[in-house]
């Protein structure tokens, strides 16, 4: 029965004529109404913008309105396949989106998200979630607010970072931490050379007997493991207690070894330790939990609900730390975090290089309005990407600054961002490999 069906049912038509019931219901009128007047607005054009102004492969995703000058912004990068995603983007997500109203993000998510029917893959992931922040960035823009504000409005004055210390020997770690207290940070991770430390490992078996690229390094578990806890025994003793330590294993050793470091490394207080086990492993975290209460973070590689949910609501991990273009955007990530305020998790979410400037502001904007924020990782852009990007996130005394224009306050100069197109180099991830050239994850 339609309304005006029931009214006649009720006999009541004349009598809600009189007081303006009938008036339609839907169309412009009702529209204004709900959006105080703005005027309707639909979604005219979805691009993926490619730049790499720091060398990085970035991808941006623009979409624009009917109304000209309109437009938002959000993150698609996944560094190590970035025309994939923009192919995605421009052969499939603009005409889906091209014609829809653009204040309707979470029925736009839901619909893009199936439409693929197939869905949970990093590369679908990520051009959903440059459409989805685009309009969260317009709904701000519309609302002359920071998409903060949108959220539920700051539960922090500014959002406290950590960065990146290492080096091959010890004396440098030290160096570089001391470095990073000068200037503010008081959450410092500590890696001794690239992930896995494979420095240390002096013997490559697999190259000497021509098995793999030259190019491809190697990896062993026990230089690894022994040189982190020296790491840490070192970085105590010499920069204090004070100083927050963190440190990514990176998946890379067996889930056992990862369980008996974690065991050694509790001594030396942790903030926390990141991607103990690849997503495949994710069985053994109720082994871990019962061997250490070594804080763990995990989850930059996750692409799927399935991956973080059970962990959260089990209570087997502490930080929750995905990559927010990754699992799909800000409306995911705000639902991510809703869930762990329940069972005490919080976030970290993942903030190398390669997520954009628009990337890490979303990041920022969500870490100020969650009442579980826990740490953000951050990054200092270089000048050609503050150019490309105006209105960048800043950093100040460890702590990460939006500023407070409407939406995620980042724009793009897109004449500029065609000066720095992606390096020729495909970006693969390297082939980490044991000495006897076994493939090590990731
Ligand atoms: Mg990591």
């Amino acid at each position: 029965m339609d309304r005006r069906d029931m009214m006649k049912g009720f006999g009541l038509g004349a009598a809600a004529g009189m007081l303006g019931l009938l008036r339609p219901a839907r169309g412009e009128e009702a529209y204004s109404k709900a959006t105080k007047g703005l005027p309707p607005l639909k979604i005219t054009k979805v691009k993926a913008v490619l730049t790499a102004p720091a060398g990085i492969r970035l991808c941006v995703v623009k979409v624009e309105t009917s109304e000209p000058g309109l437009y938002g912004l959000g993150c698609a990068t996944f560094n190590q396949r970035p025309l994939t995603v923009a192919a995605a983007v421009n052969e499939y997500l603009d005409p889906f989106a091209r014609g829809r109203d653009v204040d309707c993000i979470e029925d736009m998510w839901q619909n893009a998200y199936t439409s693929s029917y197939w869905r949970n893959g990093p590369v679908l992931n990520n051009g959903l979630s440059g459409l989805d922040q685009a309009l969260w960035d317009i709904k701000g823009k519309r609302a002359g607010m920071p998409v903060y504000q949108l959220l539920g409005g700051k539960c922090r004055f500014a959002v406290d970072c950590y960065t990146h210390c290492g080096g091959n020997d010890l004396k440098q770690i030290e160096e570089s931490v001391k470095r990073a207290m000068e200037r503010g940070f008081r959450h410092i991770r500590i890696q001794r050379g690239g992930y896995g430390s494979p420095q240390l490992s002096k013997r490559a078996d697999f190259k000497d007997a021509g098995f793999g690229l030259s190019s491809d390094s190697n990896m062993a578990v026990r230089p690894y493991v022994r040189g982190a806890i020296e790491m840490f025994e070192h970085i105590r003793s010499t920069c204090g207690d004070e100083v927050e330590l963190l440190h990514d294993i990176h998946e890379r050793i067996p889930p056992i070894e990862a369980i008996n470091l974690c065991k050694q490394l509790e001594k030396y207080r942790p903030f926390f330790v990141e991607d103990p086990f690849a997503p495949e492993d994710n069985g053994y975290f109720k082994l871990l939990r019962q061997q250490t209460c070594v804080p763990i973070a995990m989850g930059e590689l996750f692409n799927s609900p399935h991956e973080w949910v059970g962990l959260i609501s089990e209570r087997l991990i502490d930080f929750i730390r995905v990559h927010i273009s990754q699992v799909g955007g800000l409306s995911v990530a705000r639902k991510i975090a809703a869930l762990g305020e329940w069972f005490n998790v919080r976030s970290a979410w993942h903030g190398p290089g390669d997520v954009s400037p628009v990337g890490h502001a979303v990041n920022a904007h969500v870490d100020l309005a969650i009442w579980n924020f826990g740490i953000q990782e951050s990054v200092s852009f270089n000048d050609r990407t503050r150019e490309v990007f105006p209105g960048c996130p800043t950093m100040e005394n460890g702590y990460m600054h939006v500023n407070e224009a409407p939406g995620f306050g980042v724009g793009i100069n897109e004449e500029l961002a065609a000066k720095f197109p992606l390096p020729e180099d495909p970006g693969y991830w390297r082939p980490v490999r044991r000495p006897d050239g076994t493939a090590v994850r990731p």
